[in-house]
């Protein structure tokens, strides 16, 4: 079995694996699979946050034979009642170990995840919200709309091209949510961070900007918050989700 030097690094560090099982598999799209896991030890004691994450433990076989490698994904619709909790992937078509088992699960397939501490909340002086990215993000932006007061305005702009696209999970809240799909132009990411423009363009008073997806995405995002609207850097937050080309390793 090849050594796998993350896991035992994750081991020291105290981090702990939860086993996780299949019990469904939805398909809102060819290309967008949510899973249900069961996980009862897991779901239990789970402090829920939006953008929650873990890492997601993989067969990697490309690195040898029982090699397993982590991936990020978001944690949706957690159940503790039930024990349950969901992952939505992104089935790319470019083989990666996590988007190549997640198109082969069947119900009755186990991993194991382990949780991230990473923890984010809603600036108290936040009147608005901006959610932007790409389809990977969609899992967090929907985690955003469940907990955001009704009191503050949400626009969402999400950069995806398919033509099934308005199948996806979309969650609904009862205060205001401008939505946006926004088609992707020639260069990634081009045409979001124009929708991030023209979003801001009323002003940024009381904007607080979230945005997560590929890494020339997000740099494009970051650009026109920071040097179109003028954003200040406490009143925004983003993260790269994955990189064009790049194995998450
Ligand atoms: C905090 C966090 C939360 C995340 N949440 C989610 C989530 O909820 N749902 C989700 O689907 N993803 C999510 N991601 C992104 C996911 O971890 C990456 O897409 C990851 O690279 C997929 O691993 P892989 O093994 O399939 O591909 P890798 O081995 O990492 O990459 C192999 C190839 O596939 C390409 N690739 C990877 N992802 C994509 C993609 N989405 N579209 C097109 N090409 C791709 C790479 O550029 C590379 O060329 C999240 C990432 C982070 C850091």
């Amino acid at each position: 079995m090849a050594h796998n030097w993350q896991r035992s690094v994750l081991r020291l560090m105290r981090v702990t694996n939860h086993p996780v099982t299949v019990v469904e598999v939805h398909d809102p799209t060819p290309w967008y699979r949510r899973v249900v896991f069961h996980a009862p030890e897991l779901a239990e004691g789970l402090e829920v946050f939006p953008t929650l994450w873990l890492r997601l433990w993989v067969p990697n076989p490309a690195r040898g034979e029982g090699f397993l490698s982590q991936r990020g994904y978001t944690v949706v619709d957690v159940r503790p009642e039930a024990g349950i909790f969901a992952l939505e992937f992104v089935l790319h078509d470019v083989a990666g170990p996590a988007g190549d088992w997640a198109k082969g699960l069947v119900p009755g397939v186990t991993a194991e995840v382990a949780l991230t501490p990473a923890h984010i909340a809603l600036p108290e002086w936040a009147s608005r919200v901006l959610l932007a990215g790409d389809v990977t993000a969609l899992p967090a932006i929907n985690s955003w709309i469940d907990v955001i007061p009704d009191s503050i305005d949400v626009t969402v702009l999400v950069e995806e091209g398919h033509a099934d696209r308005d199948r996806l999970p979309r969650h609904e809240r009862t205060g205001r949510l401008g939505w946006q799909w926004v088609t992707p132009g020639p260069e990634r990411g081009e045409a979001l961070a124009e929708a991030v423009l023209t979003t801001g363009s009323e002003g940024t008073a009381g904007l607080y900007a979230w945005a997560a997806g590929e890494r020339a995405l997000v740099r494009h995002v970051r650009s026109a918050l920071k040097n179109g609207l003028g954003l200040e850097r406490s009143a925004q937050f983003s993260q790269n989700y994955w990189i064009e080309g790049r194995s998450s390793g």
